[in-house]
């Protein structure tokens, strides 16, 4: 039995992130994994390989689109399934085992095997029981599902079923249009499936800025993605390896069906506690299953933290990184921060779609008075020269102050564009501020400026 300052349960970004941190601080720091592998949802069947696929597939994409416009000409690119997933999985493989290095580099000692809390102070794992001044729990979460439709993963699966598809589909049916649907239905559209996605609401990602929502669906469509809207999923049969997928449209409760090869259910995901006994500790949870903590991320066992998905707030890696980072700090006595107004989303379909921040309703819903200034790619001019001129950049600023709120993205490299605007927000910046500041020409950036440049006395080029 060995004793620790700190252990923490779960290896995906929150917790692999925490043990680093700690240990770093100088705390003798253990993380239990039980996969195989470190990094979690994110580096095994998530973030990471979604973005392999994701990038290969728009490859193709650029191939049979783009090139011949830019007088690239000759025999264009089949599909190797089989070699794209050998590509994936070598990315998993590099991400992974490049955590389990950073874990020896810093002394981390990673126990294998599922971990359980016995009592606080104490963490279970297999047959042996380990000693740990403080507990922080990073177990992350699972796909979930709805009633009436099964997931074998074969036929009706989760994304973790999408990412290893014995073949590409012929017709592929999502539910769900949020980020995970709508980046995989992506992959499949580009690799030649149908796709056809069926969401409940009348918008596609939810929560988002309207016209984000609909220039993105446009877009979507345009690239021979289907949608049904207003469409609630009663059920999934699976006759002969064929899927039906049942549903009723919500305008007016009419039954309709679509057959397809493939079901990918993309309706979420929920916190995964299971097995670690926070019953019997009388830990806290949220109405929606997640663990509860206060504003230093302690749950209501003292000495036991939580972190990531398991914990409310967006599902997001770099969320439960900064979390980790946070934990690590109030862990080692220190003062841990983590500012979740200023958290980036991000799409990595093409184009990207990245917001951070205020949307229009939310400032509308609590009356507060704000400007808008907005860029369209279409005036600019390294856009252009990419073939990636659809889109727009909106800022969000107050309309007294003029202090940045938020901002929206469609269009190329939104992902890391949005960076910019984040930094801004950090330092409480004004729009005017990032008008005045000198970007290079040309570059995608210089749309942010524009679109600043809106919240004042007007953009330059459009
Ligand atoms: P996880 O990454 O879920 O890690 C938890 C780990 O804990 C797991 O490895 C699990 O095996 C382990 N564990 C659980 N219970 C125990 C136990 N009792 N003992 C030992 N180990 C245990 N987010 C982004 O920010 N960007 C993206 O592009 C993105 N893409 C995604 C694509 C897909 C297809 C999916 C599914 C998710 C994506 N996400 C993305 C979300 C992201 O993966 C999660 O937000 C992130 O992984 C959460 O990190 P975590 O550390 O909280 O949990």
């Amino acid at each position: 039995m060995a004793q620790y300052d700190v252990i923490i349960i779960g290896g995906g970004p929150g917790g692999y992130v925490c043990a680093i941190r700690c240990a770093q601080l100088g705390l003798k720091t253990a993380c239990v994994e039980g996969r195989e592998t470190l990094g979690g949802t994110c580096l095994n069947v998530g973030c990471i390989p979604s973005k392999a696929l994701l990038h290969a597939s728009h490859m193709l994409h650029e191939a049979e689109h783009n090139f011949a416009r830019m007088g690239l000409k000759g025999k264009s690119p089949s599909v190797d399934w089989k070699q794209m997933l050998a590509f994936k999985q070598e990315t998993i493989d590099g991400n992974t085992k490049g955590i389990e290095f950073l874990f020896k580099k810093n002394k981390v000692d990673w126990l294998k095997g599922w971990g359980s809390i016995p009592e606080p102070g104490k963490v279970r794992v297999g047959d042996e029981t380990h000693d740990a001044r403080q507990i922080v729990i990073a177990t992350g979460s699972e796909p979930s599902s709805l009633p009436g439709v099964e997931v074998d993963e074969k036929v009706v699966v989760t994304s973790t079923g999408a990412l290893e598809l014995g073949k590409v589909p012929k017709s592929l049916v999502v539910i769900g249009a949020g980020v995970i649907g709508l980046e995989l239905g992506s992959v499949y559209q580009r690799l030649g499936a149908q796709v056809t996605v069926v969401e409940y609401l009348d918008a596609i990602t939810p929560g988002m800025d309207a016209e984000v929502q609909k220039t993105f669906q446009r877009i979507l469509k345009k690239q021979g993605l289907g949608f049904v809207m207003g469409a609630a999923v009663q059920k999934t049969e699976v006759k002969r390896g064929k899927a039906t997928v049942t549903y009723k449209l919500r305008k007016d409760d009419s039954e309709h069906t679509l057959e397809a090869d493939t079901v990918l259910v993309a309706t979420g995901r929920r916190p995964y506690t299971e097995g670690l006994g926070l019953d019997a500790l009388g830990i806290e949870m949220t109405r929606q299953g997640q663990i509860a903590v206060g504003a230093d991320w302690q749950t209501s066992v003292k000495g036991i933290y939580a972190i990531g998905d398991a914990v409310p707030g967006p599902m997001l890696a770099h969320k439960a990184e900064d979390e980790g980072m946070a934990v690590a700090e109030q862990v080692a006595g220190r003062h841990g921060h983590v500012n979740y107004g200023v958290i980036p989303g991000v799409i990595y379909t093409a184009p990207e779609v990245a917001n951070v921040g205020e949307t229009e309703q939310g400032l509308k819903d609590a009356g507060r008075a704000y400007k808008v200034g907005k860029f369209n790619f279409m005036g600019n001019g390294r856009a252009k020269a990419a073939l990636a001129a659809d889109g727009f950049v909106k800022i969000l600023a107050d309309k007294e102050t003029d202090r940045i709120l938020g901002a929206h993205i469609i269009g190329p490299a939104a992902g890391e564009l949005i960076h910019e605007i984040c930094v801004a927000m950090e330092f409480g910046a004004s729009a005017e501020d990032l008008a005045l500041t000198c970007h290079a020409h040309p570059t995608f950036s210089e749309a942010v400026r524009e679109a600043a440049l809106a919240c004042g006395d007007g953009p330059i080029h459009s």
